[in-house]
């Protein structure tokens, strides 16, 4: 069994379906075939919750009919069988309906997941259609059926891989099966989800569940590249990263891959394959146990890093101040990034400002507390970097011109990070692409 999860520029146009369709019926071995919602979707849904949310029902719905404009022309370009193409249209009113009843009930947080599945469920209901009119044999598996988070909202892997094997058994004879990202069921049994580009968790997930040959990442890029494409020139595609080193990568900024899809796949040690729709043949980027070689990978660099300076005299040579420091961030739920300390301060970096200001103010009971935002981490991932000289030295040499906020080395050996103002993003990325890349 393997699994292929296509991304929502792999589905957003009616002629990628029919390359997804190709693909899938290529494999050597039985298919999960996970999808995203259509590109733009999920973001259109957002946008009628948030204008729900602000009572702007006219402008909801405005919002509302365009998008079904754009499926029913979807479905149009699609489907050429008359018979599916009514069955087509017969299920994306019953969708839209349910969008347009929501302006009549008060959203609630349950009903806001609500209309944010919407977008896989059309999504995989639009490819059945449209395998079915192709005669490709398949069946379709309701996430929601067997996604289920547990009290905590993390996936409970163990009931997962016993829901997901039960229905699995009433289908002994298919090869190819079709099966929502991003939605999921939480512990009340509410419809629920992995988050903004969960669906890349929702493959790995399944593939330690199954414990498949190989997790494979459909994108529109061939792979993970060692440097962000649109911010320089010159780019080139990584053939091998270990997980731990991908887990850096797609944590500290790598858009191709969701940081949590890393977890479930190393747990079962299973490879992920990173590959492009756009050029099936290409190599693309291999994610496993081994490394592959030593030395630099790839740098990449996450926006809106605010850095937070905690300074106390009361730390010098005191003991259980840094414990009531975390203990604030940790009441706030907001984890933290990067860290370096001295002898009477400590910095801190984290990316989200949603309780900024309580954290702020509890942190200045105990010391003095001084706040920079537009910051920007730019982290350098390789197999073992953090234990040579040579990889700092060059560092440094080729950013010397770049004012570094703060410095993070040794912490893992595969990862060194600086903060920079985000101003300087581009011309740092630039620099380190000739200086540790020769590119
Ligand atoms: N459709 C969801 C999103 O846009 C999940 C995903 O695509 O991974 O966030
Ligand atoms: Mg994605």
């Amino acid at each position: 069994m393997k699994v292929m999860k296509f991304g929502g520029t792999s589905v957003g146009k009616p002629e990628r379906m029919h390359q997804i369709a190709e693909l899938i019926t290529a494999a050597k071995e039985p298919v999960i075939v996970v999808l995203s919602a259509l590109s733009g979707t999920t973001n259109t849904l957002v946008e009628i919750s948030n204008r729900l949310a602000a009572s702007d029902k006219q402008s909801a719905i405005e919002k509302i009919t365009t998008l079904e404009n754009y499926y029913q022309n979807f479905i149009h370009d699609l489907l050429q069988d008359a018979s599916i193409l009514a069955r087509a249209n017969d299920m994306l009113n019953e969708h839209f309906e349910f969008l347009k009843i929501t302006q009549k009930i008060s959203l609630s947080d349950a009903l806001n997941k609500d209309i944010l599945a919407q977008g896989e469920l059309m999504s995989t209901k639009l490819f059945s259609l449209f395998l079915e009119q192709a005669k490709i044999e398949h069946t379709l598996l309701p996430a929601l059926d067997f996604m289920i988070l547990d009290q905590n909202e993390e996936p409970d892997l163990a009931l997962i891989q016993e829901k997901l094997n039960g229905l699995l058994e009433n289908y002994p004879t298919i090869n190819i099966f079709v099966t929502q990202g991003y939605i999921c069921r939480n512990a009340k049994g509410e419809v629920d989800n992995l988050k903004r580009g969960g669906s890349d968790y929702t493959a790995s997930l399944i593939a330690a569940a199954l414990k498949a040959s190989v997790c494979e990442i459909w994108t529109d890029i061939d792979g993970m590249h060692n440097n962000d494409p649109r911010v320089v020139d010159k780019t080139v595609a990584i053939e091998q990263l270990s997980f731990d080193e991908a887990a850096e990568l797609a944590y500290f900024g790598a858009k191709i891959l969701h940081p949590t899809c890393i977890w479930p796949a190393q747990q079962e040690n299973i490879p992920v394959k990173l590959l492009n729709t756009m050029q099936p043949t290409a190599l693309g980027t291999v994610i496993k146990k081994e490394a592959g070689s030593v030395g630099v990978k790839a740098v990449a660099a996450k926006d809106n890093i605010i850095a937070i300076k905690i300074k106390s005299s009361r730390m010098l040579l005191a003991y259980g101040f840094l414990r009531k420091i975390f203990e604030v961030f940790e009441k706030y739920k907001t984890p933290i990034d990067m860290i370096t300390t001295s002898e009477v301060a400590v910095s801190v970096t984290i990316d989200s400002d949603i309780h900024l200001d309580e954290i702020i103010t509890e942190l200045n009971n105990i010391a003095s507390v001084e706040v920079e935002q537009n910051q920007t981490i730019v982290s350098i991932v390789g197999n073992e970097i953090a234990k040579t000289d040579a990889v700092l030295n060059k560092l440094f040499q080729s950013i010397n011109e770049i004012p570094v906020t703060m410095v993070s080395y040794g912490g893992s050996p595969h990862n060194i990070s600086l903060l920079i103002p985000s101003e300087h993003k581009t011309k740092t990325l630039q620099l380190i692409n000739k200086g540790l890349f020769d590119l």
